[in-house]
């Protein structure tokens, strides 16, 4: 019997306007996401088929469980619309299955089929009763809730529905800019900023000799487990060495972690704009810690003019540990190597950061150079699901 993957698009069909534009990404980024595959892959305007080589199911459909755009989807026996063929597809299918109550739902999207909906299940009811012992129709709680929709070129049987992982297909947005640590709250927000359709760029921030190779590779890591749910992320690793031994040399104590990421921000800006992001993304959450009060996040915001999304801003730690586990991350996260931010941790950080002082402070030294020597000797890896071109980099 032959089997497809079918796909409906859930959200996206409230996408009037860009409807077209939403199907081809997600097309195109399943395609991709396919290509070492036998599959065929067709698409119209209200669901997409894959036809796979049964062998293959497993892995396609891992792959296919972490494809942004896909709300639900279902493997469909496909058969020919005719009645007879119909009968017998069906019979075959279902005898193959344990269950005593069903109840079938008929669609019939091609109109020159000769039997309407409602007595066509009616006849296919009759069919399973007379054919299999033991079954009842329940139309409130069946244990098996069969679809027949019958259109012009085939006739799709199925009564099983696999959860996809939702949103919009990455690239259906403009690109952000991830700043991705070690931590467990960073790829949390990617995944989340993702989901909505935004392609990502990442940027990692390193003092090495104070932060490890251990600590990159984790990064790196966690970049890999991200790029499952995208094609490719390009991973920038900025030298942060200088800026941060300078501002542990020449600023107050409990203003370094706020200087930090007035300092992070700002490369982040430059790193944007050089390559067509229109957003930050950060793993920041309201309260989480010193540097993540309001007061904080406005003074450290105030650096940049562009927009700053936070997905995790209003998640509890539990809620994003939960996410971190979802998507896998979590176990890489705890790993325990020292990123740039837990090295040097003042006493008492600042709370309530004043604009004048991170000012004052940041005048003490020429950090303006120091960026723009971070920002032009940053190097970049490109992380993929499939490819380890990274090892090279290590
Ligand atoms: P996470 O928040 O990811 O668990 P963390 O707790 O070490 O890591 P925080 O101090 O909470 O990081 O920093 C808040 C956010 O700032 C991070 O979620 C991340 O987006 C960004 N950030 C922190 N350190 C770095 C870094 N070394 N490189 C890139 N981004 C960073
Ligand atoms: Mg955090």
């Amino acid at each position: 019997m032959k089997r497809v993957i079918l796909i409906k698009y859930g959200e996206l069909s409230t996408k009037k306007g860009n409807r077209n534009y939403f199907i081809n990404t997600l097309h195109r980024m399943i395609s991709d996401k396919l290509k070492n595959y036998s599959v065929k892959i067709h698409k119209d305007r209200a669901r997409m088929t894959i036809l796979f080589d049964e062998k293959d199911l497993p892995q396609i459909q891992n792959i296919i469980n972490k494809i942004f755009g896909i709300h639900t989807y279902h493997i469909a026996t496909v058969c020919d619309s005719d009645n007879e063929v119909i009968q017998k597809t069906l019979l075959e299918m279902i005898q193959k299955e344990a269950f005593s109550t069903f109840k079938i739902d008929v669609k019939r999207c091609d109109k020159s089929f000769p039997i309407p909906s409602q007595d066509y299940n009616r006849v296919l009811g009759g069919l399973l009763l007379k054919n299999i012992p033991n079954i009842s129709v329940d139309v409130h709680h069946p244990d098996l809730w069969i679809h027949v929709e019958i259109r012009e070129d085939s006739t799709y049987i199925y009564h099983n529905s696999f959860e996809g992982c939702g949103g919009y297909p990455v690239g259906t947005q403009a690109r952000g800019m991830l700043m991705l640590s070690g931590g467990i709250d960073s790829p949390v927000a990617g995944y989340l900023a993702m989901k909505r359709g935004v392609e990502i760029d990442a940027v990692y921030f390193e003092a090495i000799p104070h932060t490890s190779l251990e600590a990159r590779n984790k990064v790196i890591a966690l970049c890999k487990k991200l790029s499952f749910y995208t094609d490719m992320i390009h991973l920038h690793i900025v030298n942060f060495t200088k800026i941060q031994e300078s501002i542990y040399q020449y600023c107050r104590d409990d203003y370094c972690i706020t200087i930090m990421r007035r300092m992070m921000y700002r490369i982040m800006e430059k790193l944007a704009k050089q390559h067509n992001a229109y957003v930050i993304i950060n793993g920041e959450s309201i309260g989480q810690v010193a540097s993540q009060t309001l007061t904080s996040m406005s003074v450290i915001n105030s650096v940049t003019n562009m927009p700053v999304i936070r997905p995790v801003a209003c998640l509890d730690k539990l809620e994003i540990i939960d996410l971190a586990r979802k998507i896998d991350t979590y176990e890489t996260s705890i790993l325990p190597f020292e990123d740039c931010c837990t090295i040097f941790v003042p006493k008492h950080p600042v709370i309530n950061p004043r604009m004048d002082i991170c000012v004052e402070e940041e005048n003490k030294f020429d950090y303006s150079s120091m960026i723009e020597e971070a920002v032009s000797s940053m190097n970049t890896v490109n992380v993929s699901s499939e490819e380890d071109e990274f090892h090279d980099f290590l």
